[in-house]
C-alpha cells in the first residue's frame, strides 16, 4: 500500500524531531580521571553547563567545566563509587529538589533525600536549585518587620521580611546560637524556617537540631544538611538547594520565610576546592574569580514579592566566620557588600561576658529601619546615640580618678543599657517584652546596681504581666505605643521602682 505524500512527510518529521533528542539523552561519555570528588569525563560533547550525569551503578554528578575535550563533573557521592573507564550519562536534567510541606519538621540532604532516617518524603513539587532571582518589577519594598526575640538586634540593627543580614564574627562567638534564637522566636509567627548546614561538623549540626526540637521549632524549620564529611560538591549544592525549598514557600504557599545559611565561608572553602581540582585559574587567597558571584546569585534570591505575586517573601541570615576580627578580608567584604546589612559579633566582647557580643558601632541594618515597630522605633530612637556616648566617656574616663556627678551619672546609664542588652541563649523576648525593658532603662527609670538589673527587669516584666495583662496584648497586637498605654506603662513602672525602693 503506497504511502500518502503527507503522511510520509509527517512521519519524517517525527522521526526528525526525536531523533536529535533521543540521541542527545542517550549520550554518553567515558569516565578519564577520577579522584578527590571529581571527574573528567571524555565524551558528552552536547553537555550543558550544570546538567546532571549518570555513572555506571547510579551515582550522580554535575558538570560544571566544559572544555573542549572532556567535561569536568563534580561528584555527589563518595569518591570510591566511581573509577577510570566507567561510562557516563547525560540526563538533559539539571539539580531539582523535592519540595513542599511535608518536608517540615524533616532533615534532608542538598539532593531532597531524607536523612533522619523518619522514612520517605512525598513533595507535591521539585524545583530546581539553580534559578534566577526575582526581578525588580516582581518584589516591593521590605516593611514588615521579622522580629528575631534578642533585643540588641530588634532594637539596633532591626531585620524586616526580604532582608538579607549577614551575620558575621569570629569562630565560637555565638553566630549560630543567633540564628538559632531567632527561627526559636518565630513561634506562632506565620514564618516558614529552613537552616542550611555547610560543611559543619555532623555533632554541631545534631545539636541544633536537638535544641529546635527542645523548644517547639521544629514542627515549622526544614533541615538541609550537608557535613565537613561530605564531597565538597554536597556542600556547594546545600545553599541552594535551600534556597530552592524556600522559594517554593514564597511563591505557591505565599509565606514568609527565614532561611540561614551557616555558614558561607565554608561554602567559599568547598566550592574553591572543585575550582582548584577542576584547574580553573586561582585568584585572591585562591578564590576562583566567579566566588563574588557564587554568594550574590544566591543572596539575590531572598526577596519580598508584589501583592501581585502573592506577598511571600524569604529573609535570609547567612553567616560568615572571621579570623581574628578582620572583616575586610576576600569573601567578609564581598558578602558584606552584596547584605543589606550585617550584625558583627566580637570575641572580646564575648569573653567579657556582654552576650550575645553584638558590636554596635559596626553592624547596620540598612532596610530593616523602615520595618521596625512604632513602639520600637519609639523607645529605641535614642539608644544607639546612648550607646556610642557611654563607649565614648566610658575609654575617655579610664584615666581620670575623680569623675564630676553629672560624669558618673553618665557611666552608669551607659552601663546599666550595656547591661540590659545581655541575653541567654534559647530566651528570646516578646515585642511587649522588650518594650517594657527598653521604656525603664533608656529613660533611666530603675535605680538599681548593674549586676542586679537582669533580675530586677525579669520581675518588672511579670510584674506587668500580672498588673496588666492588657497592656501587653495591647502592644504586641498593635506593636505601637499610643500616648494612653505608654502613660500606663510608665506608671506601672514607677509603681514598681518605688515598690521596690521601700524594701
Ligand atoms: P562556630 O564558629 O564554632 O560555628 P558560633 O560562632 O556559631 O561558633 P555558637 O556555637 O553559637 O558560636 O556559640 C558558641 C558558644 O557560646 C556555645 O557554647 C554557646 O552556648 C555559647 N553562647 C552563645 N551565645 C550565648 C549567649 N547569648 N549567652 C550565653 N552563652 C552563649
Ligand atoms: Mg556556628
Amino acid at each position: 500500500m503506497a504511502i500518502k505524500t503527507d503522511e510520509l512527510a509527517a512521519i519524517l518529521k517525527e522521526r526528525i524531531a526525536n531523533f536529535k533528542d533521543t540521541l542527545s539523552r542517550s549520550e554518553t561519555g567515558l569516565v578519564v580521571k577520577a579522584g578527590d570528588g571529581i571527574a573528567r569525563v571524555y565524551g558528552l560533547n552536547d553537555c550543558m553547563y550544570g546538567e546532571l550525569v549518570e555513572f555506571d551503578g547510579g551515582s550522580i554528578g554535575m558538570a560544571m567545566n566544559l572544555e573542549t575535550d572532556d567535561v569536568g563533573c563534580i561528584l555527589f557521592s563518595g569518591e570510591n563509587a566511581i573509577a577510570e573507564g566507567q561510562t557516563v550519562r547525560r540526563t538533559g536534567k539539571v539539580v531539582e529538589v523535592p519540595a513542599g510541606p511535608a518536608l517540615l519538621g524533616r532533615i534532608v540532604d542538598p539532593l531532597g533525600k531524607p536523612i533522619d532516617g523518619l522514612g520517605s518524603i512525598e513533595c507535591k513539587m521539585m524545583m530546581k536549585a539553580e534559578r534566577t532571582a526575582p526581578s525588580v518589577i516582581d518584589r516591593k519594598g521590605v516593611s514588615v518587620p521579622l522580629h528575631t526575640g534578642i533585643l540588641a538586634i530588634d532594637s539596633m540593627v532591626p531585620i524586616g521580611r526580604g532582608q538579607r543580614e549577614l551575620i558575621i564574627g569570629d569562630r565560637q562567638t555565638g553566630k549560630t546560637t543567633i540564628a538559632v534564637d531567632t527561627i526559636i522566636s518565630q513561634k506562632n509567627r506565620d514564618v516558614i524556617c529552613i537552616y542550611v548546614a555547610i560543611g559543619q561538623k555532623a555533632s554541631t549540626t545534631a545539636q541544633v537540631v536537638e535544641n529546635l526540637r527542645k523548644y517547639g521549632a521544629l514542627d515549622y524549620t526544614i533541615i538541609v544538611a550537608s557535613t565537613a564529611r561530605d564531597p565538597a560538591a554536597m556542600q556547594y549544592l546545600a545553599p541552594y538547594s535551600g534556597s530552592a525549598i524556600a522559594e517554593y514557600f514564597m511563591e505557591q504557599e505565599k509565606k514568609d520565610v527565614l532561611i540561614v545559611y551557616d555558614d558561607l565561608s565554608k561554602h567559599a572553602v568547598a566550592y574553591r576546592a572543585l575550582s582548584l581540582l577542576l584547574r580553573r585559574p586561582p585568584g585572591r587567597e585562591a578564590f576562583p574569580g566567579d566566588v563574588f558571584y557564587l554568594h550574590s546569585r544566591l543572596l539575590e534570591r531572598s526577596a519580598r514579592l508584589s501583592d501581585k505575586l502573592g506577598g511571600g517573601s524569604i529573609t535570609a541570615l547567612p553567616i560568615i566566620e572571621t579570623q581574628g576580627g578582620d572583616i575586610s578580608s576576600y569573601i567578609p567584604t564581598n558578602v558584606i557588600s552584596i547584605t543589606d546589612g550585617q550584625i558583627f559579633l566580637e570575641s572580646d566582647l564575648f569573653f567579657a561576658g556582654i552576650r550575645p557580643p553584638v558590636n554596635v558601632g559596626l553592624s547596620v541594618s540598612r532596610v530593616g529601619g523602615s520595618a521596625q515597630t512604632k513602639a520600637m522605633r519609639k523607645v529605641a530612637g535614642r539608644l544607639r546615640i546612648d550607646l556610642a556616648q557611654y563607649r565614648e566617656l566610658a575609654a575617655f574616663s579610664q584615666f581620670g580618678s575623680d569623675l564630676d556627678k553629672a560624669t558618673q551619672e553618665r557611666l552608669n546609664h551607659g552601663a546599666l543599657l550595656v547591661e540590659a542588652m545581655k541575653q541567654g541563649q534559647f530566651c528570646p523576648y516578646n515585642l511587649a517584652d522588650e518594650i517594657i525593658i527598653l521604656y525603664a532603662t533608656v529613660n533611666g527609670m530603675l535605680s538599681v546596681k548593674v549586676d542586679e538589673l537582669g533580675k530586677t527587669l525579669k520581675a518588672l516584666i511579670s510584674f506587668i504581666r500580672y498588673k496588666n495583662q492588657e497592656l501587653i496584648d495591647t502592644i504586641e497586637k498593635t506593636c505601637k505605643l499610643e500616648p494612653e498605654t505608654e502613660d500606663t506603662l510608665k506608671n506601672l513602672i514607677t509603681e514598681y521602682s518605688s515598690h521596690m525602693r521601700s524594701h
